[in-house]
């Protein structure tokens, strides 16, 4: 038994903002309430810290198969408890692509001797051939939980519209990267600092908004849910608004890095600051923080994009793989750029990271409640951290790297087993 005393419990789901006892047993919370007294357990002292829902990041790469330089399942749920998660959802662009059912059974089994919750999308397309869906219903009766093409966008708008069709049938939903590459120039760096620092032509705004304005009138049509990742733009935000004020099932989500910097950070940190869609302007950053604010966005995800040294630090930087490592500096950005700044509360910065995340794929997960799952993080929302390059993931290619940031995990709690402590 696990007894969790005088912490702030903190939980979106009932809006229980008090200083409880929680006690944990056999993998659940049997009981939440001021003072409990239980003899023989194990007591973690919570005193002036935060009790909240394991978090939960429906958007991570752990490079397995086939990438295991960078990172694998193992690191990257190593990752994930560090920096306060409990369950993750894996992208499906690994080598081979979770396109198939060998494929994917070999990522769930590895995946299930983790500690934390790791589950996987499969693709939406066959080996991201971007014309031919994989068996959708197959691959949910063999545990995939949703499907995304996530890093190549959908060219074809004949087959959002198929692939949509086919979700929606099977009462699930597709998650879309959206970056049309006719569209766009040089990934990862925003065309106005790729025009004026870099000389080359960038990453485009309409090459998000004009794809993403595509395909929620196409869920507003098929009456389908569809899912934007990591939006960057303020236009990109008004047009989730637009189609869900017609009433289409559209939802999204946001990275930290997109509301904590702009491409300013490219000047500084260099290759750790390219990813895809890339650091934008103020304006849109201002934009994603206001769609936050507004519920338009609903979930803060991290796209955990782990590469190695050798391929970031290459001679030019136009060349280096896009992406950085997200989960063990996710929270911190969100209380430092959004509760500190005085943008969301904190319960409004947990709920994005917890419960709404775990109710879009109805995950049994997000929530404190007693006979709930005893998956917990436990922070000091105040601390002062300066991240440095020790990292749990294999990889260190963070550009927050040398910056003080709020907020230390003290302990990530999952199924009732202390899964990391500092
Ligand atoms: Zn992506």
């Amino acid at each position: 038994m696990l007894l969790i005393k005088n912490g702030r419990v903190m939980d979106p789901k009932s809006g229980l903002d008090q200083v409880c006892d929680v006690l944990v047993q056999d993998g659940k919370i049997i009981k939440i309430t001021p003072e409990i007294k239980e003899e023989g357990a194990e007591i973690i002292d919570a005193s002036g810290l935060v009790v909240a829902p394991g978090l939960v990041d429906i958007h991570v790469h752990f490079r397995e198969p086939g990438q295991t330089h960078k990172e694998d399942i193992h690191t990257g749920a190593l990752a994930a408890a560090a920096g306060g998660f409990t369950t993750v959802v894996m992208m499906a662009n690994t080598s081979p692509t979770i396109s198939d059912i060998e494929t994917l059974k070999e990522v769930l089994d590895s995946a299930a001797k983790e500690k934390i919750n790791v589950k996987t999308v499969a693709t939406i397309t066959k080996n991201f051939n971007g014309q031919d869906l994989t068996d959708f219903k197959a691959l949910l009766e063999a545990g995939a939980v949703g499907f995304s093409d996530d890093g190549i966008p959908l060219e074809s708008s004949k087959v959002v519209k198929e692939a949509m069709e086919e979700a929606k049938k099977l009462n699930t939903f597709i998650s879309l990267h959206e970056e049309d590459p006719g569209l766009n120039g040089v990934l990862g760096f925003n065309e106005n600092i790729a025009k004026e620092h870099f000389h080359i032509c960038g990453a485009t705004g309409v090459a998000e908004y004009a794809m993403m304005a595509r395909d929620v009138m196409i869920a507003y049509a098929t009456k389908a849910h569809v899912h934007i990742q990591h939006l960057s733009k303020e236009e990109s935000v008004k047009v989730v608004e637009f189609a869900q004020g017609l009433g289409a099932q559209v939802t999204a989500e946001v990275a930290p890095q997109h509301f904590s910097k702009t491409e300013a950070l490219l000047l500084t940190q260099g290759s750790n600051a390219k990813m895809n869609p890339p650091l934008r302007l103020e304006s849109d950053r201002r934009a994603v923080i206001e769609g936050l604010k507004s519920g338009i966005i609903t979930v803060i995800a991290t796209d955990h994009a782990p590469h190695h040294a050798d391929e970031k630090n290459v001679e030019d930087i136009t060349k280096a793989p896009s992406g950085m490592t997200g989960l063990e500096t996710s929270l911190s950005l969100g209380l430092t750029y959004l509760v500190e700044a005085g943008e969301l509360s904190l319960m409004e910065l947990l709920e994005k990271m917890t419960y709404n995340p775990s109710k879009l794929y109805n995950f049994e997960a997000g929530y404190l409640a007693e006979n709930g799952p005893a998956d917990i993080t436990i922070f000091d929302a105040k601390a002062d951290r300066l991240v440095d390059s020790h990292f749990a993931s294999k990889a260190a290619n963070s550009p927050f790297i040398g910056e003080t940031l709020k907020g230390q995990v003290k302990y990530t709690i999952c199924k009732g087993q202390i899964v990391y402590q500092n």
